[in-house]
């Protein structure tokens, strides 16, 4: 295990504190609830953690930037899913924009999801293709200036509430790229919102994609970036993945081993 920093211990203190005064709590009302938590987004702005992964100048985190955000992950997890899944999603979703987005696109985007608090979705799931990413059927077809994308995203986490996407799309027939959309777009609607067993505090959406024009501009990185992309993102992502499952585990163990030395049986805890 690597042992964290005198900065991580700091953060994961206040985070330990946060967790236990504000998440806690109402973990299981939002859970039978099913709803989104803005209190709990906020105070993730609040503490810095929707920004760990952004660049130093926007608050992040320079040095370790997955590590620290695992670390946060698996402490949030002990006692609310949904609100870890939050995390992860908002480092997951802007990873297109910051491993291939151009200066002038991280000037207009990355302010608006840092102090402007928006929150960006992740959309590359489809009905006909979850692992095998580039089976996706949706497509950005390139005119004057601009492309104009078609398709149907499926389980997309904060799909119906976050302002922006990073959208993956075929420009061309084995062809992928990222393109990041905003949400207010013309063409771009809400369809069926999932209701889950778990994670039911996490909004997931399908989004459709109706011949949004997007600029060219929104283009990340060059055509056919997108698959790389998107297994690059994987390999920041799983490890967060991991540390929300063994955050879950560990907290259901703490409720249980709890649970077993309050209650009496045949006289004794
Ligand atoms: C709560 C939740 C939130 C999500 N959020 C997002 C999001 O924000 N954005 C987004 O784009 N997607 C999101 N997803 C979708 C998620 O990424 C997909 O569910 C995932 O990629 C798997 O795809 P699938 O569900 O189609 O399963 P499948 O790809 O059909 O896989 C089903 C099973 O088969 C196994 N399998 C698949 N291929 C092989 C193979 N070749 N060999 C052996 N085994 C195989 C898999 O491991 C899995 O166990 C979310 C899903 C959930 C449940």
């Amino acid at each position: 295990m690597i042992e964290p920093s005198e900065e991580q211990k700091i953060l994961l203190d206040n985070l330990k504190r946060a967790v236990k005064e504000k998440i806690a709590p109402v973990a299981a009302e939002t859970d039978r609830k099913g709803t989104f938590n803005w209190d709990i987004a906020s105070l993730f702005w609040d503490l810095g953690l929707f920004q760990i992964t952004l660049p130093e100048e926007y608050d992040g985190w320079p040095q370790t930037p997955c590590h620290t955000l695992c670390l946060c992950i698996e402490e949030i997890a002990k006692a609310c899913a949904s609100s870890a899944l939050m995390l992860l999603i908002q480092a997951v979703g802007s990873f297109p924009l910051l491993s291939a987005g151009n200066q002038k696109q991280k000037k207009k985007y990355l302010p608006r999801i840092s102090q402007g608090r928006e929150l960006i979705a992740y959309l590359v799931t489809e009905p006909a293709a979850g692992s095998d990413v580039q089976a996706i059927l949706s497509t950005a077809r390139r005119t004057h200036g601009h492309y104009i994308l078609n398709g149907r995203k499926t389980f997309a986490t904060n799909g119906a509430i976050a302002g922006i996407y990073s959208v993956l799309a075929k420009t061309g027939e084995k062809e992928l790229s990222f393109f990041i959309v905003d949400r207010q777009q013309e063409g771009v609607s809400i369809g069926k919102i999932e209701e889950k067993c778990g994670f039911r505090g996490s909004n997931t959406a399908e989004v459709i994609l109706e011949d949004v024009q997007v600029p060219q501009d929104n283009l990340l990185g060059k055509p056919g970036d997108g698959f790389a992309i998107a297994m690059m993102d994987f390999d920041m992502s799983r490890p967060a993945v991991a540390a929300l499952a063994l955050g879950i585990s560990a907290g259901a163990v703490s409720y249980a081993l709890d649970y077993a030395m309050d209650r009496i049986t045949f006289g004794k805890p």
